[in-house]
């Protein structure tokens, strides 16, 4: 099946997840994960309707980012990022979901006080301890809020995870159920400027289960575009 059949499959997956969790399709924010891929089937997929694409590499999202500047698209951070790649980066993101140190979070907020902006945030939580070497640990969160207080230009406004592999998207389920409810308890307790809109979770395995859980952001690379040569 080509980019049309998957996006048609993964939308009507988004929206029967969404009805289950009582949201709308609408609710959920499709990034379509381009990684690896060259810029003419990121073009195809913008003329499917796609409009926010996720890059795990800052060098390979700028290359991208030069050869499609007349679409309008968003660009996500996906990826670790490293310090001192953030200059690169800051003028031309929509949303880094990647933060998981208070040095990184600092040189976001250095650079997006040159570049004039506040930069939005998503903080990457590893809550399984397993799988991703990245990450911040769930009982990590509120120190690391603590500590973020005075970086005025970055905007923490969510929640990111990924969750392990597996075969059975159910394994994953706790994993996700877990990370809403820190969503929940940090939104209920209003930390000065920080916002929880976004539960950046689910991936091309797990996507359903991710929303059923909560996820208004899902992160979709081999469900549109098919596997990946790397
Ligand atoms: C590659 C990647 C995805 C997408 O993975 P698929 O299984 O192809 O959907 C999502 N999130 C992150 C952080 C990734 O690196």
């Amino acid at each position: 099946m080509g980019i049309e059949g998957n996006l048609e499959t993964v939308k009507r997956r988004i929206e029967k997840a969404a009805a289950v969790s009582g949201r709308k399709p609408e609710d959920i924010k499709l990034v379509a994960v381009t990684k690896t891929l060259p810029p003419e089937r990121i073009r195809e997929a913008a003329a499917l309707g796609i409009t926010c694409v996720g890059e795990n590499r800052v060098q390979e999202m700028l290359d991208k980012y030069q050869r499609l500047n007349d679409l309008p698209l968003e660009w996500h951070m996906i990826g670790h990022l490293q310090r001192n790649k953030v200059k690169y980066i800051i003028d031309k993101v929509t949303l880094i979901h990647s933060v998981d140190t208070i040095e990184l979070a600092e040189e976001i907020n250095k650079r997006a006080v040159q570049a004039g902006k506040r930069a939005d945030v998503l903080l990457q939580v590893n809550v399984s301890g397993e799988e991703s070497k990245f990450g911040m640990d769930p009982g990590g969160v509120y120190d690391f809020l603590e500590q973020a207080r005075g970086l005025e230009n970055v905007h923490i406004r969510g929640l990111m995870t990924i969750a392990p592999y597996t075969d059975n998207p159910e394994e994953t389920r706790p994993v996700f159920a877990r990370l809403k409810a820190i969503f929940e308890e940090i939104k209920a307790a209003k930390p000065p400027g920080v916002d929880m809109d976004y539960l950046s979770m689910g991936m091309t395995g797990d996507y359903v289960t991710a929303i059923e859980e909560g996820a208004n952001i899902v992160r979709i690379g081999t469900g549109i575009f098919g596997p990946r040569g790397r």
